[in-house]
């Protein structure tokens, strides 16, 4: 067995122990625990902590309103139901988005309406989306995923030109920078999530922001059945408060690590990090995203991710393109969907933990691409079977 051969072909993996655990460990975490155990805030259903992380939340982004509840997937619904989107209306979204943005849609009994995705950063492009705007067009939601970002300004000239109202999901990108504002702030309603794998993590959970009293209003009746139904509780909001305050620190230090990354990666054949063009922003990488071109690197993108994964490095195939496997009378097509297509056969993500490891760490993802590059010839010979 020779050392240097990739693990998926009996070689010894890169990281024998595996990608790096999320969440990492956190005396400020533990502390924020072993105090809600004491005060018995732990077992309450009003204590202090949520009250205290919706202000913080507010400050942090200078948001008039913050609403907390029990996931991202929902402070959407949420979203959807405060903004009045309901039968007959139709919702524009990237046809390469979270696929929980295109059901909550329908739970609320809109129409999807997809346009296509920007070709370099696999993002809501705004100049292509206005050819999709219909009399019915009621909203639009918009991510920014896997490090990319979408340009807001322009987004939100034409919502207010077309007057339709905008989601911003930012459940991927807590706390970055979009043209000199936090990601979540530019539309009507922002979204973030707190779920397991998530940047600010709470296991599960979410919030809306708005500076709308109309919509903050609804969305807090739509919650409320006598009882709060699906809301963040005591004990997440413990958890979050601590993390909220490293988050910039946290990010700066993924950003400086993917920038590291993306220089490395840059001159393999078929890999492209996604590219943001924007001026005064920076990004957050719950993921990164990389283009990947299977023709050009020389495997299949299943069989590059499986052995990268055998390496111990969490990379992923993308969101499957709304589109795709879907009947077309479940969403309105608004534009070509080439880049959607391109994104759903080409996009690779890797997951955040290892960008706040050391830069020894770091290196070796790209040294995982280049070890696995060296063997395409070989692995392109391992079947579906011997890789799952
Ligand atoms: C994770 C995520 C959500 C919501 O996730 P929850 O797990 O429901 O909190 C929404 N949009 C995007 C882009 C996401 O990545």
């Amino acid at each position: 067995m020779s050392p240097d051969l990739p693990a998926i072909l009996g070689g010894s993996p890169l990281r024998p122990s595996g990608p790096p655990i999320w969440p990492i460990p956190d005396d400020d975490v533990l502390h924020a625990l072993a105090t809600a155990y004491r005060d018995g805030s732990w077992g309450q259903y009003q204590g202090h902590h949520v009250e205290e992380l919706t202000r913080r939340l507010a400050e942090y982004h200078q948001a008039e309103f913050v609403l907390t509840c029990g996931s991202g997937t929902f402070a959407v619904e949420l979203a959807l139901r405060a903004l009045q989107v309901g039968p007959g209306d139709e919702v524009i979204l990237a046809a390469y988005d979270y696929p929980g943005n295109f059901l909550n849609i329908h739970t609320v009994g809109a129409l999807p309406v997809l346009v296509d995705i920007d070709a370099d950063n696999w993002n809501l492009d705004p100049r292509q989306f206005s050819a999709a705007i219909s009399p019915t067009t009621k909203a639009l939601i918009v991510s920014h995923l896997h490090g990319g970002l979408v340009p807001m300004a322009e987004v939100m000239d034409i919502a207010r030109q077309h007057r339709f109202a905008v989601i911003e999901d930012a459940c991927q990108q807590p706390g970055a920078l979009v043209q000199g504002k936090r990601a979540g702030t530019w539309g009507d309603v922002g979204i973030l999530s707190f779920g397991g794998s998530k940047l600010l993590t709470a296991g599960r959970g979410g919030a809306l922001l708005t500076r709308r009293a109309d919509v903050h209003q609804r969305a807090r009746l739509w919650q409320q059945r006598g009882n709060v139904v699906n809301p963040l509780s005591e004990l997440q909001a413990a958890v979050l408060l601590p993390q909220l305050r490293k988050l910039d620190e946290r990010n700066a230090q993924r950003a400086v690590a993917a920038r590291r990354l993306c220089g490395l990666v840059g001159a393999i054949p078929g890999i492209h990090p996604l590219q943001n063009e924007i001026s005064d922003s920076a990004p957050g990488y719950y993921k990164l995203g990389l283009q990947f071109d299977a023709a050009r690197f020389g495997l299949p993108r299943d069989r590059f991710a499986a052995a990268m994964r055998a390496e111990g490095i969490a990379l992923d195939e993308g969101f499957r393109a709304l589109h795709v496997g879907r009947s077309p009378n479940r969403y309105r097509r608004g534009t070509e969907l080439l880049e959607a297509q391109q994104a759903h056969e080409g996009c690779l993500v890797l997951h955040h933990p290892v960008l706040l490891g050391t830069e020894a760490e770091v290196e070796q993802v790209a040294e995982g691409i280049r070890k696995v590059h060296g063997f395409a010839d070989q692995l392109r010979g391992v079947t579906r079977e011997s890789i799952t």
